[in-house]
């Protein structure tokens, strides 16, 4: 590694203020060291973000940072686990201070709310390309998982569904909060945690509800009944909608469903459990919504209102079983 490049993470990427006791050895050693705390086990993620790929090429440099650490922070919270540390694999086309000091802030802004620390990584020349490393720490045996589902299970989603798939639609003409969910997506890291012990499988949505509850389901050879109604859907979302014209209305159902980046969880939860679930989480910003349930019998039937099933348009959703 040349002079300029560890100029570079000097800079940068040790400026944080969280400093964890696990972390024996942080950046600037050939690699970290960390003492995992008797009577925890490990858990680790890696996510890949791609210029061009999972991000517009124009994106502001800090909210690459911030969703480069909040996309592994969602796969934590989807397992139930605690942050303790990330490694950061950095592909750069140049070296530009002003992006890297926008990038870093992004990171280690989020880094810090959830003390986590930044303990090492690789800066490497090339196309935009940014992969986080994320480790947390669970109670023993304690780890969520997508299987563990049964029939009969009350289905659960935190926060609201489609903003991140309507702020990409809308591009310009979304409304700032609309584009806040789709830059800067919060992960659900706090609900993953209380729902330890009560959940009997989670995963994150990061492409949408239909896929990603499809790969739980799968897990058990299950499958559910959505009621279309109940999908939780934000005030920004339902009046953007409102704005538009009557061709796009399928949107209302069709973003929620299948449209990805909101990074929300979805739960399944035994239903002499769902006290328990209500008590656990109430008071979480997010908070949390039954959407349906699980069934022996596979795939996954939209119901709307009137009973009648609904079936999105996007081919982007392949059904299973
Ligand atoms: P080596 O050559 O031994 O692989 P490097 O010279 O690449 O190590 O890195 C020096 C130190 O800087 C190491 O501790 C490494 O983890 C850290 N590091 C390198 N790139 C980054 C980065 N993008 N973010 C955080 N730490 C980094
Ligand atoms: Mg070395």
């Amino acid at each position: 590694m040349s002079a300029t490049e560890f100029g570079i993470i000097r800079r940068y990427f040790t400026r944080q203020r969280s400093r964890r006791e696990e972390v024996l050895i942080g950046i600037g050693d050939d690699a970290a060291v960390l003492r995992v705390p008797v009577g925890h086990d490990l858990v680790v993620c890696m996510d890949t973000l791609v210029a061009g790929v999972h991000f517009p090429a124009a994106t502001p440099p800090a909210a690459i940072g911030h969703k480069a650490l909040a996309v592994n922070l969602s796969d934590l919270a989807a397992m139930g686990a605690e942050p303790l540390a990330a490694t950061l694999a950095l592909t750069l086309p140049e070296n530009d201070p002003e992006w890297l000091e926008e990038f870093s802030r992004g990171l280690l802004t989020l880094a810090d709310h959830y003390d986590l620390q930044l303990i090492g990584g690789d800066t490497t020349r090339g196309p935009l390309t940014v992969t986080l490393q994320a480790h947390g720490l669970v109670p023993p045996g304690q780890a969520l998982r997508r299987q563990g589902a049964r029939s009969g299970d009350r289905i659960y989603v935190t926060g609201t569904l489609g903003d991140a798939g309507l702020a990409l639609c809308l591009q310009e003409a979304a409304a700032p909060w609309l584009r806040q969910r789709l830059e800067y997506p919060e992960p659900r890291i706090e609900a993953g945690m209380r729902l330890r012990k009560n959940a009997s499988a989670a995963i994150d949505i990061s492409d949408g509800l239909l896929a990603d509850l499809g790969h739980l389901l799968e897990a058990d050879c299950l499958g559910a009944t959505l009621s279309l109604e109940s999908l939780p859907r934000s005030d920004a979302f339902l009046s953007a909608l409102q704005g538009l014209d009557a061709g796009k209305q399928d949107l209302h159902h069709e973003l929620p469903l299948t449209s990805g980046d909101d990074y929300e969880l979805c739960f399944t939860v035994p239903p002499d459990r769902c006290s328990a679930v209500a008590r656990e989480l109430a008071g979480l910003p997010c908070g949390c919504t039954v959407v349906g349930e699980v069934t022996r019998q596979p795939g996954i039937r939209c119901l709307r209102k009137d009973g009648s099933a609904y079936q999105p348009a996007t081919s982007g959703y392949r059904h299973f079983g």
